[in-house]
Order: structure tokens, then C-alpha cells, then sequence
């Protein structure tokens, strides 16, 4: 059986239980080493065998995935494996030779950043979407997703796989929309260690990301949500019922 496992943003012990659990029961570990947490792996069995895939290639991690269907294999992806997972293909592959699998969900460095932030992607009045994204690299993005088009909503925005291109991405914010007072962030290493926040704005972001040598392992956080403004929630609301609460202060008619 192979288990896709999400090994959380980089802090230990933000894997869940299950992967955990996992993690300790594993015959086979292959960790994507650019960005999962080694100290993960501490808890492995001492005969498990260990693989580092940041030096392989599909075709590699994929024959070790189907060498042996009676061990149990685990596949460790950075925070969560449907994000920039690349899990897709693995999966593919595994079910055109028959070999069960299944994926155990992670804590995505987007969540990590929020919570390392004391940040709240979604305000009342401000911003209810959160658009997760990234700039074209290597990998190209479809044209109806460019930076541009996704800026004109003014929704909360999250950057992946984009802080080396920072001075092309503050281009297309603004030609998207965004005023460059628009509040910024940039968190490089979310929950690690040598985690660092820098709060800025947009229209300063490129020259925080160069002053402070950001060019890989972070994301960029733009929108509103950053500031201070908003209105309160309807749920706590004294004036408002739903299903679990009645209103103390019902207005009348
Ligand atoms: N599946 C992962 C994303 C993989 S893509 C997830 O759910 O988080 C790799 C990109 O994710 C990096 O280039 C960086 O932009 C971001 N990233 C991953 N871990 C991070 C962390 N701890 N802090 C900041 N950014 C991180």
C-alpha cells in the first residue's frame, strides 16, 4: 500500500496523527527533500529505507512506489500533497499498474503563514475568497490565470513557487488592481525554526524581498485581510439567530 502523506508546513509536530502514524509504521520513506522537515523522519523504524526524491525523476520514485506492494510505502510531500503536489502523475502511474494508494492530508504552508501571521484570510467586508496561486516559472499557468486577471478581485492572495519573481509580480498586481498601499507579507519558512515575517505593502514588496534575500521557501501574502479594517462577524452577533443561537436583541418586526 503507498500513502501519500502531507508532512505539514515544516514544523514537526504539524503532521497529523495519521501521518504520523504512518511516518513510524513504514517499510519505504520517499520525502521530498527541497522542502519536508528531516526531523520527520526520526521517528521512522530503523530498517526503513529512506529516499530523498529532490535528485529523482518520476520514473524512479514511481518504480520504488511499485517494488514491493506488500510493504507499506510512504510518499512525504511538503504541507499539503494537493497543493504543487505533483501527485497527480504518481497516482496515475500507481493505478495503471493496479497498486492501491491512498492520501493523507497535510497542513499547507498557506495555513501555516495565516497562523504565523495571527492572519484571517477571510474578513467580513473585506475579502471572502482566497485565491491561491502562482506566477509562471518553469511551469507555465494558463493565460486565463495570469496575475493580472486574478488581481482585478482585490481578494486575499496567496503566492506559491513566486518570491524570486517578485518585481514582475508587483507589475501585474498593480496593473491588476491592487493600490500599492494594499497590505503585503512575505513568510519565508511558515512554522520552521528560522521562520521570518516581513509585513509590507505592495508597492514595497519587491524591495522588502530583495532587502532581505527572499528568493525561495517563502509566500507572498497580498489583500486587505492584512490591515485592520472590518466589520464583525454575523455568527457571534448578539442581534443575529441561526440555527445554534437565538438573538439576545432580536430587532423587532
Ligand atoms: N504542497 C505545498 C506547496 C508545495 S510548492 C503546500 O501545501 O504548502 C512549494 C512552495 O510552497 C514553495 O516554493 C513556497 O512558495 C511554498 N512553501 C512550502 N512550504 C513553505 C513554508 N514552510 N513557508 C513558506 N512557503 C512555503
Amino acid at each position: 500500500m503507498v500513502y501519500f502523506v502531507g508532512a505539514g508546513p515544516g514544523a514537526v509536530d504539524l503532521i497529523t496523527v495519521k501521518g504520523a502514524r504512518l511516518l513510524q509504521e513504514a517499510d519505504t520513506v520517499i520525502y521530498a527533500g527541497s522542502l519536508v522537515n528531516p526531523q520527520l523522519l526520526h521517528n521512522c523504524k530503523s530498517t526503513c529505507d529512506i529516499y530523498n526524491s529532490a535528485s529523482m525523476t518520476l520514473e524512479e520514485v514511481v518504480a520504488l512506489l511499485t517494488e514491493n506492494t506488500a510493504k507499506t510505502i510512504v510518499r512525504l510531500h511538503t504541507g499539503d500533497p494537493s497543493i504543487y503536489g505533483a501527485i497527480k502523475e504518481q497516482m496515475d502511474l500507481l493505478a495503471e499498474n493496479g497498486i492501491e494508494f491512498e492520501v493523507v492530508p497535510g497542513v499547507s504552508s498557506f495555513c501555516g503563514a495565516a497562523a504565523s501571521l495571527n492572519a484571517e484570510y477571510t474578513l467580513p467586508a473585506v475579502s471572502q475568497t482566497v485565491i491561491l496561486t502562482r506566477m509562471a516559472g518553469k511551469t507555465p499557468v494558463p493565460e486565463k490565470e495570469n496575475i493580472r486577471s486574478l488581481a482585478t478581485h482585490q481578494a486575499t492572495m496567496v503566492l506559491f513557487l513566486t518570491s524570486s519573481l517578485v518585481t514582475q509580480l508587483v507589475d501585474e498586481l498593480i496593473a491588476g488592481g491592487y493600490p500599492k498601499a494594499t497590505p503585503a507579507a512575505i513568510v519565508y519558512k511558515a512554522t520552521w525554526p528560522d521562520e521570518k515575517i516581513f509585513r509590507t505593502t505592495v508597492g514595497d514588496l519587491a524591495t522588502c524581498a530583495q532587502e532581505n534575500h527572499i528568493t525561495k521557501t517563502a509566500l507572498i501574502i497580498v489583500g486587505n485581510v492584512l490591515g485592520n479594517d472590518y466589520e464583525l462577524s454575523k455568527l457571534y452577533d448578539k442581534n443575529f439567530s441561526h440555527e445554534y443561537r437565538q438573538a439576545t436583541n432580536q430587532p423587532k418586526g
